[in-house]
């Protein structure tokens, strides 16, 4: 029996390193403000010169909001079935961005806000062709 298949739930945005999960993003080398997703140019209003480079950003974040998602959200979103209610969490990087994403929690009412979490790679559930859909998440720690 062969290993199912895995797809990205959007392509570009996250990738597996030998140093672990990251978030794929950019970086003005002008002003240093960070983007995620990537940018092609700077939007920071007092920087005087665009210039945009790959930068990558995590693991390590600290919750500071949670909202349950409490019914199935539409099409595309990729849930499972049969549903389960699950976290989404509001997380500040270090780097300097504040990026929202699923919390990795079987009880997410459970997870303390202001508490560390981990970026994760991880399955959201299956596509229409039994693929595994991948996207990032976190996971406190
Ligand atoms: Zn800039």
């Amino acid at each position: 029996m062969s290993e199912p298949s895995t797809v990205q739930a959007v392509e570009g945005l996250f990738s597996q390193t030998p140093e672990g999960p990251r978030l794929l993003g950019s970086r003005c080398a002008n002003c240093r403000t960070p983007y995620f997703p990537r940018s092609e140019t700077c939007h920071n209003p007092e920087c005087e010169r665009s210039d945009m480079q790959d930068d990558s950003f995590g693991p390590a974040g600290r919750l500071i909001s949670i909202a349950l998602q409490n019914y199935p959200p539409p099409p595309p979103t990729i849930a499972s079935d049969p549903y389960v209610t699950y976290g989404v969490g509001l997380v500040d990087l270090p780097e300097g961005l504040r990026v929202i994403g699923r919390l990795l929690a079987d009880d997410p009412e459970q997870v303390p806000v202001g508490g560390n979490v981990a970026l994760v790679i991880a399955p959201l559930g299956h596509d229409a062709e039994g693929r595994e859909v991948l996207s990032w998440q976190w996971k406190p720690i």
